[in-house]
């Protein structure tokens, strides 16, 4: 998959170097290209933002330079209204936007090219959004019901989130399936050695053997968790 993240941050994803996703673009399974949307401006002070029609507080990021890096990462999109629904799916993190979730993740995983705009400020110039929803598929995200400074921390969360579902990026495949919201459930609490810590023990039925009640008391124990902690979950 390839990756592209436009930003006035480009630092932020120093950390994409690290662990899995460090190790899943050093294999090639992840291409990671980070612009600096800066680069895209032409005055000396590299201007990103300017006021807001209709007034109101705060600054609104122009569209010229949002234009230009967003030309450049996505060349070959084709005409207004011709959408290719094998081309990039440009992402603009926003609490406006739809909320984050582990389907989502998973139909991201399963693109071939993914473009992140970090917005930042009181948000970009809609036109941008409107420009390039008629040339490409847009989505507007959002990490939860909060307001973050800027897109950075929603876009590596989204990253990390989708990156370890790209097949090869966890080498186990089988410790993504009982994951919390892969089934609907919250998961179930994991225990390892020593069995007794402190003065707490490893609940009896995962030292038995019996697979078959590990199994229900896992089950059992994700529907009360679930119930307890996100009753939303449960089918009405
Ligand atoms: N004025 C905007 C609004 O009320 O919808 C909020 C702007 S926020 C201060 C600046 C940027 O942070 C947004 O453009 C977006 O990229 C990002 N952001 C803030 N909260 C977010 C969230 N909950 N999920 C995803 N991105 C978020």
């Amino acid at each position: 998959m390839r990756i592209d993240i436009v930003t006035i941050f480009p630092e932020f994803f120093d950390v994409l170097d690290l662990s899995l996703l460090g190790k899943a673009r050093q294999s090639g399974l992840i291409e990671l290209g980070v612009h600096n949307l800066r680069d895209y401006t032409h005055d000396r002070h590299r201007t990103v933002d300017d006021t807001p029609y209709g007034g109101g507080a705060g600054m609104v990021m122009k569209p010229e330079p949002w234009g230009e890096a967003l030309d450049a990462v996505m060349p070959d999109l084709v005409g207004e209204g011709e959408a290719d629904a094998r081309g990039p799916v440009l992402i603009f993190p926003s609490p406006a936007g739809e909320q984050f979730t582990q389907a989502i993740a998973r139909d991201l995983a399963a693109e071939r090219h993914l473009v992140f705009g970090c917005g930042r400020y009181e948000g970009i110039d809609q036109r941008v959004v409107d420009h390039y929803a008629a040339r490409t598929r847009v989505r507007l995200i959002s990490l939860g019901d909060y307001v973050l400074n800027g897109g950075e921390v929603a876009v590596m969360a989204m990253i990390e989130a989708v990156g370890r579902l790209i097949p090869g990026v966890v080498g186990n495949p089988e410790s993504l399936v009982e994951e919390s919201h892969e089934d609907g459930l919250l998961e179930y609490p994991s225990y390892t050695k020593p069995s007794a810590w402190r003065d707490l023990e490893v609940p009896p039925v995962l030292l038995s053997g019996n697979h078959g009640a590990i199994a229900a008391w896992r089950r059992q124990q994700a529907l009360e968790r679930t119930a307890r902690v996100r009753p939303d979950l449960l089918p009405g």
